[in-house]
């Protein structure tokens, strides 16, 4: 745990930067884009951003969230992504005990972003990220909790209890309820935080995905169809079961 203000904001910094490239890999990269060609541009007049268009956040506010050129709006997408991953990196940091967890976890949370980002955007997990996430989830755990025991077991248990719903709830209703990305996302979640944050993780999303399911019937008079794709709610709930897995198991447990 890392608690000096200096190295905390520089940390912050970092995120930022990071989540400015999450969100250009949240445009492009479900449209088959390059990722760095052509460089940032307006999407209204073609304007090329130069640097100083490009500070994570303060260029947004300083613009107004406007174009400089033609005075577009700007999504407020990009400077959302940049503070969420910039807090997120500052948690990680803090609350994370030194070593190569740290890393692990950065690198689990910029995917997270990523994967919340585009499956909102075009409710899709891609497999380029997906799968070398889970390989690297299970690389990173030969030097970094949970073990590779735990992470391979985790990988299989996500994938596994997934496909499985996936598979019953076609069979029940004859329409895809959930899709092979979500599976392939929650195995990866597995990977890196190991099997029981895998249980963890699906129990945090199932009820928030149920709760704002209500929410919005009772609100919307809605049908009872997820409004938000459930990778959104796989990546909230295995970042509460990575920052608060083994406290909320230990509160679990006391029941017993
Ligand atoms: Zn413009």
């Amino acid at each position: 745990m890392i608690v000096d203000g200096p190295a905390l904001l520089f940390v912050f910094l970092i995120g930022l930067c990071v989540g400015s490239f999450l969100n250009v890999v949240i445009f492009r990269l479900p449209l088959g884009q390059s990722l760095n060609h052509p460089p940032s541009r307006c999407m209204a007049c073609g304007y090329a951003l130069r640097w100083r268009d490009n500070v994570p956040i303060l260029s947004w506010v300083l613009l107004g969230g406007r174009c400089r050129n033609c005075r577009a709006r700007i999504s407020m997408q990009y400077p959302i992504v940049e503070l969420v991953t910039g807090i997120l990196f500052l948690l990680v940091v803090w609350l994370t005990p030194p070593g190569p967890l740290v890393a692990s976890r950065l690198i689990f949370v910029g995917i997270l972003v990523a994967l919340f980002g585009i499956d909102l955007a075009h409710q899709i997990l891609p497999n380029t990220i997906t799968l070398p996430g889970i390989a690297i989830g299970v690389i990173l755990s030969f030097i970094a909790p949970p073990g590779w025991q735990a992470s391979l077991i985790g990988a299989l248990l996500g994938g596994g209890v997934l496909y499985g719903i996936a598979w019953s709830y076609y069979l029940v209703r004859r329409e895809e309820g959930l899709g092979m990305g979500d599976v392939k996302m929650l195995a990866m979640i597995g990977a890196f935080l190991g099997w029981k944050a895998v249980l963890v993780t699906l129990v945090l999303s199932s009820f928030s995905g149920a709760l704002l399911g209500m929410a919005l019937i009772v609100l919307q008079r809605g049908s009872m169809r997820l409004a938000l794709p459930f990778g959104t709610f796989l990546a909230i709930g295995a970042l509460a079961a990575m920052f608060a897995g083994d406290l909320l198991l230990a509160w679990y447990a006391q029941f017993f």
